[in-house]
């Protein structure tokens, strides 16, 4: 392991490929998974967890920008990328040269890949298969997609074209963890409308997804015949009290060393603002993570049944009672020491009086909201 480093995040893959053997198992064989790692694959490292997903058997991988795609080809991944996000007119022809399937997201959409991969025989010419395309169905997300009475004229353009070719229709869910309400019931119906007309018009070998991990859980008619799976891939539960539980295995951790270790007299303020102030001589602790890196940015995890919420309302009335803020811990060797004062920039100070043992080098597991995790801090991939 790189030991000169003072902080790191250690990915563990056989987490990872637990989570992707339970998602898989959950939705059985004649269902593909779409993996999605969008967003530095949300915080834990696209390229690498891609690579894992790839040989654990995925359909696709699912990314929103052209560039994570690029970024994913480059690093040597030849699995399907669906790109969620619509591109510019100049985008398609390298898109098309990377093998990506692209989403229809809108008329407009269409017409910006139409006018991309003018004029025709341009692909052919370059040696490349044609460009592969998924609708997306606007059901209710109001973020991207065809109404449903534009799925077909925008099928027969695409089948119409001999560079473009139609392999999917899908929909993303608003309330996915509220299956039960009418919301989401509208989502569904509003997309298996759009199916049925796709298929009246004979477009019937299509690739039809809708379910995220949310939608995986609470709804086991959604799976279709793809899933597109983030949150549970990442060993993460979505915020939902709806459906079932899966066993998944937390493939994160953070660690950062400890720079500095000094006394402090009663009566001293800590960190910016002195909002802390020692109530006793206290021994603290310099950690080298601040809010650039993610740190004190976790969202307050929503609890799941009526007995997590009353234990969390609970929690939250003793703290105001005992006038606490929201205190963060961070753990050496699972013991946990709170951070005093604001965490800065980068840098946090903790109080360690309690745990003499600590000292100057030693790694305390530090708490970090994944997504905003600063990608220079090192990730090490543990087998
Ligand atoms: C992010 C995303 C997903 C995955 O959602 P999870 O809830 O993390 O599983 C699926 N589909 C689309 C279009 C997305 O943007």
């Amino acid at each position: 392991m790189a030991m000169s480093e003072n902080r790191w995040i250690e990915i563990s893959k056989e987490a990872l490929i637990h989570n992707y053997q339970q998602v898989k198992a959950r939705v059985g064989s004649g269902c593909g998974v779409l993996a999605v790692v969008k967003a530095n694959a949300y915080g834990l490292g696209m390229e690498a967890c891609g690579k894992v997903f790839q040989e654990q058997g995925a359909s696709m991988l699912g990314v929103t920008t052209f560039e994570e795609a690029a970024a994913l080809r480059k690093a040597g991944l030849m699995l399907p990328i669906l790109v969620f996000a619509p591109l510019s007119a100049a985008q398609i022809i390298p898109a098309a040269a990377l093998g990506l399937t692209l989403t229809v997201t809108s008329l407009e959409a269409l017409d910006r890949i139409l006018e991309g991969i003018a004029p025709p025989g341009q692909l052919q010419a370059a040696g490349l298969t044609p460009l592969q395309l998924h609708l997306k169905i606007e059901t209710g997300m109001g973020r991207f997609g065809l109404w449903p009475e534009e799925a077909v004229g925008a099928a027969r353009t695409i089948s119409g074209h001999p560079s473009l070719k139609l392999t999917g229709v899908y929909t993303h869910f608003a309330t996915a963890s509220a299956s039960k309400g009418p919301y989401f019931r509208q989502q569904r119906l509003r997309f298996q409308e759009a199916l049925r007309a796709l298929e009246d018009a004979g477009f019937k070998a299509l690739v039809r997804h809708c379910a995220n991990s949310a939608a995986l859980l609470a709804c086991p008619e959604c799976d279709l015949d793809m899933v597109r799976i983030g949150t549970l891939l990442y060993g993460q539960m979505p915020a939902s009290d709806a459906g079932e539980k899966m066993e998944l295995q937390d493939p994160w951790k953070c660690l950062a060393r400890v720079l500095e270790i000094r006394e402090l007299p009663a009566g001293q303020g800590v960190g910016y603002g002195a909002t802390f102030i020692t109530k006793r001589p206290t021994r603290v602790a310099v950690l080298p993570v601040g809010y650039s890196d993610g740190f004190q940015m976790e969202p307050v995890l929503r609890p799941s049944g009526f007995a997590a919420a009353l234990k969390a309302t609970l929690r939250l009335w003793l703290r105001c009672l005992k006038a606490e803020s929201q205190t963060c811990h961070v753990y050496f060797d699972g013991n946990p020491a709170p951070v005093i004062g604001k965490a800065g920039m980068q840098l946090t100070m903790v109080d360690v009086t309690s745990l003499p043992q600590v000292k100057v080098g030693d790694a305390a597991r530090v708490p970090l909201r994944r997504t905003a995790a600063d990608r220079a801090i090192p990730r090490i991939y543990r087998d």
